[in-house]
């Protein structure tokens, strides 16, 4: 696949040079990067989805809100509302996804899951989504809560693929689905997720939306074996842009995503401060959606963790205006 960078060949080691000169010497023979290509130079704006958690508190209400509201001008395709482990936020997804309808120009999407649940009542709950005018559904196996090795339901839906073909006979939702680049922690192997990911796509979802990531290439790579499994859906890029690395660091170890050392470098020694983190966070990202961008990728879902002002700033970076559409 195309690195995307503008490259110019290596200069060739000369052996004039002596070693008071090894510096120069360095960076003369290393690998050349010009640029990357300015946002300006792609057709159009990438096509954005915001994720949000419903709140728990009145506080987090409110941050969740001014999030909205900042999001809001950047027009995204959709915004999704995720849904707590084992079900536990069920009413506050359902709220939060119908203010969302009611208050606002967004279109929400509902995360919902199979865990803990008969059939029936999975299928209720997103008929209620249907008839409150909810038509995009985010649907996942979701995990045990408090962790452990997960069991069907036994009048349950078992996988996702499962509940993807039940909530298509509900009604005919829009359906996103999650997939891994770095393969679902609990696979019995790449190529069972892969084919896991395929039965989802085949059952009626139309898009998957991955596990977050942080080295391009991964993603890069990953689309390289969709494509050689008969995949055609969009597989939309998860964006997390990270300041609080520690935090996300611990979460990574638990959800197959893996951190790269050179991250870990460029954290190091901001534990205390906050703001450096912040500039570095923003960075990191804008840099992941540039080079993804630069490979011709133009569909980004983010994680907000309902904060605005990284996502804000790197929508910005990739050409994403208030007001244009
Ligand atoms: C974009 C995104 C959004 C998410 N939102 C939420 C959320 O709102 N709430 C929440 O609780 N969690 C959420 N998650 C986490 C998700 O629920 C977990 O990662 C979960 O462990 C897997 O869900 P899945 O839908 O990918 O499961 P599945 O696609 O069902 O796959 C789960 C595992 O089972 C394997 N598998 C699939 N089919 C079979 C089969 N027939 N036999 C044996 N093994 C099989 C797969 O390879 C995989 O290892 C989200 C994840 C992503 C990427």
């Amino acid at each position: 696949m195309n690195s995307g960078m503008d490259t110019l060949p290596p200069t060739p080691p000369q052996d004039h040079i002596g070693p008071q000169s090894a510096t120069l010497e360095r960076w003369l023979t290393g690998p050349r990067f010009n640029r990357l290509p300015a946002p300006g130079a792609q057709d159009a704006a990438p096509a954005l989805s915001f994720e949000f958690f419903p709140p728990r508190t009145e506080a987090l209400e409110t941050q969740l809100w001014t999030c909205v509201r900042r999001l809001e001008g950047l027009a995204p395709r959709f915004v999704s509302v995720t849904y707590g482990a084992g079900g536990s936020t069920q009413a506050r997804t359902h709220a939060t996804v119908e203010r969302i309808l009611r208050e606002t120009s967004l279109v929400p999407a509902a995360h919902l899951t199979c865990v803990g649940a008969e059939r029936g009542v999975i299928d209720d709950i997103a008929r209620q989504y249907w008839d409150a005018g909810v038509r995009h559904i985010v649907a996942l196996r979701g995990d045990v809560p408090g962790g452990g090795a997960y069991v069907p339901h036994p009048g349950g839906y078992a996988y996702a693929a499962d509940l993807v073909a039940g909530l298509k006979k509900v009604a005919d939702f829009e359906i996103s689905v999650a997939a891994y680049p770095e393969t679902h922690p609990a696979a019995l192997s790449p190529q069972a997720d892969m084919d896991s990911l395929k039965r989802k796509l085949d059952a009626g979802a139309t898009r998957a939306i991955t596990n977050y990531f942080f080295d391009a290439d991964v993603f890069l790579r990953f689309l390289d074996r969709c494509l050689a499994a008969g995949i055609t859906a969009p597989i939309v890029p998860g964006i997390m842009p990270v300041s609080n690395f520690a935090q996300a660091k611990k979460f990574s170890a638990g959800c197959g995503a893996s951190v790269p050392y050179w991250m870990e470098r460029l954290f190091e020694g901001t534990e205390d401060d906050p703001e450096t983190r912040r500039i570095v966070a923003a960075v990191t990202a804008a840099e992941q959606v540039r080079v993804l961008q630069a490979n011709g990728v133009d569909e980004f879902h983010f994680y907000t963790l309902n904060r605005p002002d990284l996502t804000y700033a790197i929508a910005h970076i990739l050409g994403v205006r208030e007001g244009l559409k």
